[in-house]
């Protein structure tokens, strides 16, 4: 168990209004961001959403980034999401907001769907933790993890979300698939049942080079298209780019990021971790 889990009760669900401010600034301050990057990029305004990165976070810090404009949750953890599912599901719904996987009867209709992701390893022991609760699993970054979310999801009889991560960097500190397989991945995630292709994702560069970071971003952006390109089965909806976060997001949104993964940003810098 990751050692910040005993300092800090990730259920918690008081924020002082100080902080929930602080935080409700800083996502202002993002969505302005990202809308001016929209713009220099000359793309349409609203073509990139903004995903709140909220490990290490509390149920009340990212209650006050939703109740601030945040309408996408990403979590690293199984671990995490365990902690704070029950609560962040709750007082969701309590604002008329439906967080992550609906398993119910669908009664809840009409609210508004906040989509909930996994962005950070996934092993295989803690799929069963995850499926119920995410719409989408950004970290998918091999054939073997891919085909055991399928079984899983095949028995649950549900389809989860499917991106697949690709270490464009190179970094042998990242995860991600070796982008020279990439598309033969993508191809056979296509066509397992349990699983939908939503698109790409990847971490940049960790390099203060504008050139460097930008061109992983674009290589992400051509495999895309050379995977939609290939018309395989199943493909059609691999268009997400989930690239970008608190540090390039403005690189990332001039190579066509869709999704940018925000913390730092929103939260600001972390305590642990
Ligand atoms: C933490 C994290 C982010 C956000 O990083 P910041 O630099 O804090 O914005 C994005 N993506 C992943 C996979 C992360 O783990």
């Amino acid at each position: 168990m990751t050692s910040y889990m005993e300092h800090r009760d990730l259920a918690n669900e008081i924020t002082e209004a100080a902080r929930a401010q602080e935080i409700a600034d800083n996502v202002r301050r993002t969505l302005d961001r990202i809308r001016a990057a929209e713009a220099s990029a000359g793309r349409e305004p609203g073509s990139v959403r903004l995903l709140a990165a909220t490990k290490t976070r509390d149920v009340g810090e990212i209650m006050a980034a939703i109740g601030a404009g945040i309408r996408m949750i990403g979590e690293n953890r199984p671990q995490e999401i365990t902690a704070k599912a029950a609560g962040l599901r709750r007082m969701c719904a309590e604002r008329g907001f439906a967080l992550g996987r609906d398993e119910s009867d669908g009664s809840d209709g009409g609210s508004i769907h906040i989509p909930f992701h996994l962005i950070g390893q996934l092993q295989t022991n803690k799929i069963g933790k995850v499926l119920p609760v995410v719409d989408s699993i950004e970290s998918v970054d091999s054939l073997a993890l891919a085909e055991r979310i399928a079984r899983r999801a095949v028995a649950r009889g549900i389809e989860v979300g499917v991106l697949l991560e690709v270490n464009e960097s190179g970094e042998s500190s990242k995860s991600g698939c070796n982008p020279k397989n990439a598309i033969d991945i993508a191809t056979r995630i296509g066509i397992m049942g349990g699983l939908r292709l939503q698109g790409l994702m990847t971490i940049g560069a960790h390099v203060d080079d504008e050139y460097a970071i930008r061109k992983g971003f674009e290589r992400l952006r051509n495999t895309r298209g050379l995977i939609l390109e290939s018309k395989a089965p199943g493909v059609e909806g691999c268009t997400e780019l989930s690239m970008g976060m608190t540090g390039d997001m403005e690189y990332a949104i001039a190579e066509g990021s869709t999704i940018v993964r925000v913390g730092t940003g929103l939260f600001g810098e972390r305590e642990f971790i």
